[in-house]
């Protein structure tokens, strides 16, 4: 019988994704989410509004729709609002996800992934990345993910819980065939950005410093399209439901693509160069980030299929140009 499986922030960008793709491939899927950034016209299956700090909403749910697992995705995510409001951030990110663990083990759930992020590393002291770098996160948002992670590891020796944790690199791209997308209210990521800045719907982008000590000066970071996600999170749910206890895994490509090789993907699809003006660097962006991705290869036989810029960024192009929402 098909797995039934609630997808938490079923309503969000990677969450919205990854729920069509599970149903796709024959799990029985619904959405749980506040709709405080997701979109409704995105989920799949039942939609079950409600905030992930409310354990006892999220228990009735749980019970009434006899789910044999959750895939978590809800949480805030933007860096710079987690420094400005660093509680909002613990109060959601950490909490609520605590929460959830405990109405899991109120309906007898014991299976979760769980959405991480390389953020957690901080700064990174050896390239590639793999899972064992130290975790010094810079930011609250990062260090919310990097105390979830220590919550999940207790909870998986003592409580009964079987939890693979995703640590995504940059996630990127759209449903090849323009159903679902990335559209947020506050968007503060390059390739969305750039797009609406190459067609016009945005002011030219600001290319956050160029004096860096990369190839052309601008940063790299490692662009894992979202399709490549789900089908990690339906291998790593594969590998619970059968008994495994679960693990942590990074998500990325292994290329590494600096900002400029972005922005010339993008022109290139376009047809036209992308409007920007070089300014000051961000605070907390690091140089380079890219993945070492052989632990989940190793362990679940997942490899990335999308490691062209040029074929991820194609499908963000198709979206940003007929949004659905
Ligand atoms: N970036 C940029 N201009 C923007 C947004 C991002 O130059 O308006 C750069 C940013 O400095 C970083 C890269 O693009 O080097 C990716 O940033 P993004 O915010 O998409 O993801 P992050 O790596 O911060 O998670």
């Amino acid at each position: 019988m098909a797995a039934r499986v609630l997808v938490v922030g079923g309503a969000g960008y990677i969450g919205s994704v990854c729920a069509a793709v599970m149903a796709e491939a024959g799990f029985e899927v619904a959405s749980y989410d506040n709709l405080s950034t997701g979109h409704a016209e995105a989920v799949t299956g039942e939609l079950f509004l409600g905030d992930i700090r409310d354990r006892q909403r999220l228990t009735e749910v749980l019970k009434h729709g006899q789910f044999d697992a959750v895939m978590h995705f809800a949480a805030k995510s933007l860096v710079g609002e987690s420094v400005a409001h660093p509680l909002r951030y613990f109060d959601v990110n950490v909490g609520g996800t605590a929460t959830l663990l405990q109405a899991m083990q109120d309906a007898g759930v014991q299976v979760l992934v769980f959405s991480s992020t390389c953020a957690v590393y901080g700064n990174p002291q050896y390239l590639p990345l793999d899972e064992v770098h130290p975790q010094a996160p810079v930011s609250p948002y990062g260090t919310s993910k990097g105390m979830v992670e220590k919550i999940l590891a207790a909870s998986r020796d003592k409580e009964d819980l079987r939890v693979t944790t995703l640590r995504y690199f940059n996630a990127a791209g759209c449903m090849p065939d323009g159903s679902l997308g990335e559209s947020h209210k506050t968007e503060t990521h390059l390739i969305p950005l750039a797009i609406a800045a190459g067609v016009g719907a945005r002011p030219p982008l600001s290319l956050f410093g160029e004096d860096y000590e990369t190839r052309d000066g601008t940063c790299i970071r490692d662009y894992i399209h979202v399709l490549d996600l789900a089908d990690a999170h339906i291998k790593a749910l594969n590998r619970l439901l059968e008994g495994h206890r679960g693990n942590a895994y990074n998500v990325g490509t292994g290329v590494g693509t600096t900002v400029r090789e972005v922005l010339a993907s993008i022109a290139k699809c376009l047809g036209n160069e992308v409007p920007h003006e070089v300014t000051a660097r961000r605070d907390g962006d690091p140089p380079a980030l890219f993945a070492r991705a052989d632990l989940i290869k190793e362990e679940l036989g997942w490899e990335a299929r999308w490691t062209d810029i040029d074929d991820i960024v194609s499908t963000a192009v198709r979206w940003a140009k007929s949004p659905r929402f």
